[in-house]
């Protein structure tokens, strides 16, 4: 790996809390991937998990491609502080961007993951769960836009971005224009029926437009994610009508298989923004070519690095370490070709681990 690669802090701008219990070997297994196990095989037999093998072991003192069971008898007498505090520092981090709208168990807050990473941990607010709040409230249809407004407002002051999982509830083919309060309300009416999980395009266009006016960075989950998504909806080609439209820097998650397709929107689109985060570590040896096409036509200063951890620190340090083993292939491929010279690769490093991220969120002022 290239030196300046290996030194350079990472800004993970989009990543969730771990786990406050005991990863065992079951956890292990059903939270490595997006599937979980299955009859007859281990999720360890896959691109993350010969990454997962080789990689995380060491960082406990154990020797790499360890049998998972006595893997999983090492991390439980180290203990969950413990191995959480080894991996999350190992990531060698600066700054976290931590979306706090999906906690389907205790997991760290953004402060505790501060502490256990020593980087400076910042907060995304989900954009549907505070609807879902205002919802809950009793709030009547006519009064559910200015309650979500006033909400918005009382939740974001010190939040870097919010975020929009409408890739999950509805797809993303979602009309450009900001809906009016009449369509609000009406969408409302339905909405308040079954407040628990708001799955209505007029709704998420609102809560995106709601974010816009505020003036903060919108995240959107696009493409890859667990099976509660229809990925085929979920191409960020169909965020085409709102991307005309919004004033706002917009970031585009996850995205693969539709990598290629984020890296044109980002080309075109002045405030778009992109990353490979959870692909990155599924993928494992094939990270470099994923990289490699996600770069394909996003500009360099519009590329950010993620790792879309949830629950075990280790994708924490599985997606920083083979982000950076792929970010060193492309940059030596580009020194190898005579593309650029020594002194660009320092400057790329910078701009796609770091800096990218800094500028995009405004993060300069406070680090
Ligand atoms: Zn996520």
């Amino acid at each position: 790996m290239s030196g300046a690669v290996a030194e350079q802090q990472l800004v993970d701008h989009h990543c969730h809390g771990v786990l406050l219990r005991d990863g065992d070997q079951a956890t292990l297994e059903s939270q490595l991937t997006e599937g979980g196990p299955f009859p007859g095989g281990s999720v360890f037999d896959s691109g993350i998990g010969f990454a997962f093998r080789r990689l995380c072991p060491p960082v406990l003192e154990l020797p790499a491609d360890l049998p998972v069971t006595e893997y999983a008898a090492r991390r439980g007498e180290l203990g969950t502080d413990a191995v959480n505090r080894r991996f999350l520092r190992a990531a060698g981090l600066t700054a976290l961007c931590v979306d706090t709208g999906y906690e389907p168990e205790p997991i760290t807050t953004p402060e505790q993951l501060a502490d256990l990473s020593g980087a400076r941990a910042y907060e995304v607010v989900r954009l549907e769960v505070i609807a879902e709040e205002v919802g809950a409230s009793g709030i009547s249809a006519q009064g559910f836009a200015d309650a979500v407004r006033a909400k918005l407002a009382e939740r974001t002051p010190h939040a870097v971005a919010v975020k929009s999982i409408a890739a999950y509830r509805t797809g993303l083919d979602l009309a450009g224009k900001r809906p009016t309060d009449a369509e609000v309300a009406a969408a409302a009416g339905s909405f308040l029926r079954a407040p628990a999980r708001l799955a209505d395009q007029t709704l998420h266009r609102f809560l995106i437009w709601c974010a816009d006016d505020l003036g903060k960075p919108i995240q959107f989950h696009v493409g890859y994610g667990d099976s509660d998504i229809d990925l085929h909806r979920c191409n960020p080609l169909l965020l085409t009508p709102l991307l005309r439209n919004l004033t706002v820097p917009v970031m585009l998650l996850h995205n693969y298989p539709y990598h290629r397709e984020a890296g044109y929107l980002a080309q075109v689109f002045p405030h778009v923004y992109v990353d490979a985060g959870l692909a990155t570590h599924n993928l494992g040896a094939r990270a470099p070519a994923l990289l490699a096409e996600a770069l394909e036509l996003a500009p360099f200063g519009k590329f950010l690095y993620s790792s879309d951890a949830f629950g075990l620190p280790e994708l924490y340090y599985l997606g920083a370490a083979l982000f950076r083993s792929a970010l060193s292939s492309f940059l030596r491929t580009g020194l190898n070709e005579d593309l650029y010279a020594e002194r660009t690769v320092v400057r790329l490093t910078r701009m796609l681990c770091a800096d990218n991220a800094k500028r995009a969120y405004q993060l300069g002022s406070q680090m």
